[in-house]
């Protein structure tokens, strides 16, 4: 199996995070690149940097005005007196049907969900690596391989079309599916971070060509909050194509074994040609966030389930933060592809 990796992704290095009210050193740091690249390394994958595809594929999922935000709202942000030094919403409107302000703060509140995805000087620049590099894992997989994993950093499922929030600025699994689907491809994405998939289900929620199913913490007390419900089943053409199923904080290995199985029968129903695997390792229960418990046998388990499926898998890093079992549980995971 190749794994997929662009240096460019360390570049980004966000500063700026609130935990309940309180600044802390923010978690998605470049270090946890690192960990994860240094554990594909050992188990063996050929490590390939994604050739650039330009725009195109990603503006098949995000408009342009939201492109063109992430590029220039940092070095805009820089020319407002007393600004601080990482692009931070102020103001969180409570719809947005009405006008588009021209205004970098009206702008960072528009496109900005919350406070965890500050834009530095190098954030386009790293996003854009990380979408390339789902991009490339998604060709691969198209040309035969029975998996590819890129590993992808800043992650990207809580991205909305124009969105960020939560760490993410590209949705690079919606990317890569996207782009399968453009090829004649029907894809599944299965989201098994910690945190619902919500930028994911968003993209996809009136569309019933991809399928959605995301097992994550019961947002009722987890990030992030307003979505991720058992009741968002999809509108439109959509309805019925996404799947929500949440689990109690700290569930461990058994009770999310269980729902995987839930999740895989309604992905077989759905009868995909290919899958994305929006893989987060921070389920794990030495992950920083705590929320759920499940162990580093468990992540085996979990390949294992998801890889007997036998569809070929575009396997997409998502979240999993700084814990000594971080390259250990990839490598859990992977094992399942080889
Ligand atoms: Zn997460």
């Amino acid at each position: 199996m190749i794994a997929v990796f662009d240096p460019r992704q360390a570049a980004h290095d966000p500063q700026f995070f609130l935990s309940s009210g309180a600044p802390q050193p923010c978690p998605e740091k470049p270090d946890r690149a690192q960990a994860l690249l240094e554990a594909v390394t050992q188990l063996g994958l050929t490590v390939k940097q994604p050739t650039d595809r330009g725009v195109a594929p990603i503006e098949a999922v995000h408009p342009e005005r939201y492109l063109t935000f992430l590029k220039n709202i940092h070095q805009r942000w820089q020319r407002i007196a007393g600004a601080s030094a990482e692009v931070i919403p102020n103001i969180h409107p409570d719809h947005r049907l009405v006008g588009y302000p021209a205004s970098a703060v009206g702008q960072a509140g528009y496109h900005m969900m919350d406070t965890s995805c500050p834009i530095g000087p190098a954030t386009w620049e790293a996003a854009y690596a990380s979408a390339q590099t789902a991009l490339e894992a998604a060709d691969l997989v198209r040309s035969g391989a029975r998996a590819a994993y890129a590993l992808c950093r800043p992650p990207g499922h809580h991205a909305f079309a124009e969105l960020a929030g939560g760490f993410c600025y590209l949705n690079n699994s919606a990317i890569a599916a996207q782009s399968l689907t453009g090829q004649g491809a029907r894809v599944a994405i299965l989201d098994v971070d910690l945190h619902h998939g919500n930028g994911t289900q968003g993209i996809f929620y009136s569309r019933g060509d991809v399928l959605t199913v995301s097992i994550h913490a019961d947002p009722v007390r987890y990030y992030p909050f307003f979505w991720g419900y058992a009741t968002e089943t999809g509108e439109g053409a959509g309805e019925g194509v996404n799947l929500n199923l949440p689990l109690p904080r700290g569930t461990g290995d058994h009770g999310f074994l269980a729902a995987l199985d839930m999740a895989l029968g309604r992905v077989a129903d759905f009868a995909p040609t290919h899958l994305v695997l929006a893989l987060g390792l921070d389920a794990f229960e030495g992950d920083p966030f705590a929320g759920l418990a499940v162990t580093t046998q468990g992540f085996a388990r979990i390949g294992q389930a998801i890889a007997a499926l036998g569809l070929p898998v575009v396997i997409v890093q998502e979240g999993g933060y700084l814990c000594p079992e971080l390259g250990q549980n990839l490598d859990a995971v992977l094992r399942a592809f080889l």
